[in-house]
């Protein structure tokens, strides 16, 4: 296969703490690239606006450049976005994710030795979660209690449907969860070829079909077929193991036995908190990284999973740690593997030996804290074999 020199990698620098820990992403990942491939591969960073910035030269928080500009290199990265208050568009990141059709939410966890976690062994938390990123509760499709839509949907319920369960009709809110046969398989299948792609032997399907039997259900049946169905020969082999937990029992197992676990595909709601939990065991929120991806068209933007974090905005305090994670998953993603193995080895050596942000410094025994920029130089200068 011909080897791409130059990869363009339209970016989106953020808000709020989003420039600060872009510019260390950047930083970093262009040491590991040089490094590695001594200057015959680079990345062309190519930046383009959404957010807050956009906001106030365009006027429009997604200008559809941006869109395109990521329809067309098929990658990007970015940066924490605020959420616009008031009417418009209801969240950036669920605008993006449904105008390129990302249907999987992929969230991998792990500890970094050094990294104080809440936990008693978070060295054994190695998962890769799939989250459904399209369907589920999470859709947008509600009304407000005693709106006149909830009163109409409670109309068609009651008369059309024979529904007699709701205890406080007049009050309630209604909620639609859609959950297809179509996005359970592209989500499994998705999992399923990645577990096999990277040496992962099981995928656990998790879901509460113990009580919505066609939806959590339907999950967790249609994600079995496809198994067996698409899968069938790695499964007969050994390669590949797909069982299946209850939502609740595997947040229990999670905590108790996070060995039983490599490969998790689930539905939107419970992925969420799933990630979340996940995150918090190996050293919390300014570690996760994350990406949106549609694995049919190659559509895939990778993201650091925390917020625009005002509070510490422009004082060189925020931890970098999962942009440059995320900046890792891009790497592996279009195959620059040995660039990415350098960021991962220089962050190990880094927490190994306590030099970290302040947020993770503070919590370490011997703990060196740093601000945002001398921990990108020092993660650099790792890279770069000169410290
Ligand atoms: P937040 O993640 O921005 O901050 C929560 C707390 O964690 C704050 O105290 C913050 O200082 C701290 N924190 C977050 N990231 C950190 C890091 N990398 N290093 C050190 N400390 C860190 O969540 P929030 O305050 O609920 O949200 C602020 C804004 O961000 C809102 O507009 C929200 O909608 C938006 N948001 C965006 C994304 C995204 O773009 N992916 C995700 C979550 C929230």
């Amino acid at each position: 296969m011909e080897t791409i020199k130059n990869q363009t990698v339209p970016i989106v620098r953020g808000d709020g703490v989003g420039p600060e820990v872009t510019a260390s992403m950047m930083q970093v990942l262009d040491a590991a690239v040089e490094k590695a491939y001594a200057g015959s591969r680079s990345i062309r960073w190519m930046e383009v606006p959404a957010g807050g910035t956009a906001y106030e030269k365009f006027g429009t928080y997604l200008p559809e450049e941006t869109i395109a500009a990521f329809r067309q290199y098929h990658i990007g990265i970015k940066g924490p976005l605020m959420t616009p208050v008031g009417g418009g568009i209801r969240s950036l990141n669920v605008a993006l994710r449904q105008g390129l059709d990302l249907y999987v939410c992929l969230r991998p966890v792990r500890w970094f030795k050094g990294v104080a976690s809440p936990v008693k062994h978070p060295e054994k938390v190695d998962m890769v979660v799939f989250r459904e990123n399209t369907e589920d509760i999470y859709s947008g499709i509600e009304w407000e209690s005693g709106s006149p839509e909830a009163a109409r949907f409670y109309d068609f319920l009651s008369k059309e449907m024979g529904v007699n369960k709701v205890r406080f009709p007049e009050t309630s809110a209604f909620g639609v969860k859609p959950v297809s046969k179509e996005g359970t398989e592209r989500l499994v299948r998705a999992a399923c070829r990645y577990a096999l792609d990277h040496g992962r032997k099981t995928v656990t399907l998790v879901h509460k079909g113990n009580i919505m039997k066609f939806t959590e259900g339907g999950f967790k049946k249609w994600g079995y077929e496809l198994a067996e169905r698409e899968f069938g020969e790695e499964i007969a082999s050994g390669r590949l193991t797909v069982n299946d937990c209850i939502c609740d029992a595997f947040l229990q197992n999670a905590l108790l036995y996070p060995e039983r676990y490599s490969v998790v595909a689930t539905m939107n709601l419970n992925g969420d908190y799933i990630s979340d939990m996940l995150a918090a065991q190996v050293g919390g929120i300014g570690m996760a990284p994350g990406a949106n991806i549609n694995y049919t068209t190659g559509d895939a933007i990778f993201e650091a999973t925390h917020g625009t974090a005002p509070d510490i905005a422009g004082k060189d305090l925020v931890n970098p740690s999962s942009n440059i994670l995320s900046g890792v998953m891009l790497l592996e993603h279009i195959g620059w593997n040995e660039a990415a193995a350098l960021v991962v080895k220089a962050l190990e050596e880094s927490f190994g030996e306590g030099c970290a942000t302040v947020d993770l410094a503070r919590l370490m025994e011997g703990g060196k804290p740093m601000g945002t920029k001398e921990f990108t130089s020092n993660i650099c200068r790792r890279i770069y074999g000169t410290t």
